[in-house]
């Protein structure tokens, strides 16, 4: 008789492709706590909270929102840098039955008014950062917000003022008005009264992140428990045996898809301390991997390549780590061969989308993988290789098309979004607008991007997005925005302008002009002035020769 499988972490490791165990997204949190309640939880630059303290304060904070009227159902916007009250806030409001909106703290007012508006976002989560702040009380004031809930950075770091002023400057940090709208995190945690649960399923909603898809219209993927579940076993069946004593780096972002699965769901299922960082600092980030014996980082190649290029000093022994995985661009093989052999760790690559939760692929850890390769599929995962002129005709193993996928993790569909939801899902499967084959091992290659896309460093810019905002300005007749080789981003977006009849602007008058409309990673690395752009025989714009050119260009160099 096999013995009975008690826990998520268990099932997770038996998985086979019909045997995914799925659960509340917070169940992976109450079976580490019930496991281990005194090992630590998390690390944020000093200060450790343990899993029992962990789970204190996500019982206060869902007490605290359901005062504030939050229930099933509700969307409940997380806009926050890594910090304790990501992880508290994340649990306690999923344990509501709420659902969650990952924010980007750098996101312009356009796009934070956007997504509240779309995802029905009524209470939102932040810190008392000024540069926050201003932006999102515009934002709120704008779409509607009901409740903000504002948390002071300080008060989550060690009590050595040092750590907090090393971060900001004075005065950048508590900065916030106590008014009708905004409710501080102590005033919202003092109540000591159990909140009530109600019963999750794991066919709920529980997270809406957005994501440019495949044509770039900004639009909610809406993942269930159960997906962000079994994504989460389908990593823990991947890594194989889980070491005692995992203590995972948080430099990417949880609100971006990426970590929310590989940091903060993988890591607290398996009982890992997450050691947060609040923004990506190449010494930093080194330093506290040394001191706090990191034993995973997951990151993107422009991180890795980063600590590659660092003076050998700054580095130093980097001997903790046992594993990295890499994912969201494509990570060099000299990149790769390079780290390895600096650190000794080795470094897989993965390929996910925001639409299954992410992860579909990775390169395996207990054997060789292919270099080039995005790896093998996660247990219970399907890819079919679509033709891209009749995406209903499959193409064999070998052949290059699109890639589709069918999975546990795949997304139900975008949030009140039926047209895109449809289009996105040819014969049951999600397309995913990138072009790859499946080699005779089953291992997947990416080769090419049908949608307009830029990766540049782990975002993902939509060279529609940079050119809307530049035809707001009023000299600018035309403008085509494309991705260049970029020795640090991997691609960085370039914008080429042809100016009205009559009208002038110099590029930094157009970058000045942009600064409002568009984030910094957005923002064009170079604005080129052309008499005319390249145009399709119908007249259409067209990108590909300028793609040509500027890839002479960096050739030549
Ligand atoms: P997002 O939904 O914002 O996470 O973006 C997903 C997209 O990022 C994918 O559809 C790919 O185009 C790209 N991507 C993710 N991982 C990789 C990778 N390892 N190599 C190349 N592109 C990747």
């Amino acid at each position: 008789m096999p013995s009975p499988v008690s826990t998520f972490i268990e099932a997770a490791q038996a998985a086979g492709p019909d045997s995914i165990p799925t659960c509340p997204v917070p169940t992976l949190l109450d079976q580490t706590v019930a496991r281990t309640p005194d090992a630590f939880a998390l690390d944020f630059l000093g200060r450790r909270y343990t899993y029992r303290q962990l789970d204190h304060l996500v019982t206060r904070a869902a007490r605290g929102l359901q005062t504030l009227g939050v229930e099933a159902g509700d969307r409940v916007g997380l806009c926050l840098p890594n910090t304790p009250y990501f992880p508290i806030f994340y649990f306690a409001a999923l344990k509501l039955g709420a659902v969650i909106v990952n924010y980007n703290p750098l996101y312009v007012e356009r796009e934070l008014e956007f997504q509240i508006r779309d995802s029905g976002t009524t209470v939102m989560v932040t810190v008392d950062l000024a540069v926050i702040q201003g932006k999102l009380a515009r934002a709120a004031a704008a779409a509607g917000l009901r409740k903000v809930v504002v948390c002071p950075f300080a008060a989550a770091l060690p009590a050595t003022k040092g750590v907090l002023f090393s971060l900001f400057k004075r005065g950048d940090v508590g900065r916030w008005r106590g008014d009708d709208l905004n409710v501080g995190y102590f005033e919202l945690i003092s109540d000591r009264t159990p909140p009530t649960l109600p019963k999750v399923d794991p066919r709920d909603v529980a997270v809406i992140q957005y994501t440019g898809g495949t044509t770039g219209q900004p639009k909610g993927a809406t993942l269930t428990h159960a997906n962000l579940s079994a994504n989460c076993a389908q990593v823990i069946r991947h890594v194989g045996q889980i070491t005692a004593d995992q203590r995972i780096a948080g430099v990417l972002p949880l609100f971006h898809v990426f970590a929310l699965t590989y940091v903060l769901n993988y890591g607290v299922a398996i009982g890992a301390e997450l050691v947060l960082l609040p923004r990506f600092e190449l010494a930093a980030t080194l330093k506290t991997i040394r001191s706090r014996k990191v034993t995973n980082f997951p990151a993107v190649p422009t991180i890795y390549s980063a600590i590659n290029n660092a003076p050998a000093k700054t580095r130093g022994d980097l001997s903790s780590l046992q594993y990295c995985i890499s994912g969201g661009a494509p990570l060099p093989v000299e990149v790769k061969a390079k780290f390895e052999q600096l650190t000794g760790c080795t470094v897989v690559e993965g390929y996910g989308l925001s639409e299954t939760s992410p992860v579909v692929s990775t390169n395996p850890l207990d054997r060789p993988g292919k270099p080039g390769s995005v790896g093998v599929l996660m247990v219970g995962t399907a890819v079919e290789i679509r033709d891209t002129d009749d995406p209903h005709h499959l193409l064999a193993q070998g052949e290059k098309g699109e890639i589709s996928i069918r999975g546990p993790q795949v997304m139900r569909g975008y949030w009140n979004k039926p047209k895109e939801t449809e289009e996105v899902f040819v014969d049951g499967a999600l397309v995913t607008g990138d072009i790859g084959y499946m080699d005779e091992d089953g291992f997947l290659f990416l080769v090419d991007r049908k949608k307009d896309l830029i990766l540049a460093g782990g975002y993902n810019v939509y060279p529609r997005v940079i050119e809307e905002a530049i035809y707001q300005h009023p000299a600018i007749r035309d403008v085509t925005v494309i991705g260049v080789p970029d020795a640090y981003r991997g691609e960085a977006p370039k914008a080429f302008v042809t100016m009205k009849a009559g009208q002038s602007a110099t590029p930094e008058e157009i970058k000045a002009f942009l600064a409002e409309h568009l984030n910094k990673i957005e923002m064009p690395r170079e604005i080129e002035i052309r008499d005319e752009l390249p145009r399709t025989m119908i007249g259409k714009l067209s990108k590909k020769e300028l793609v040509a050119e500027e890839a002479e260009r960096a050739a030549a160099k």
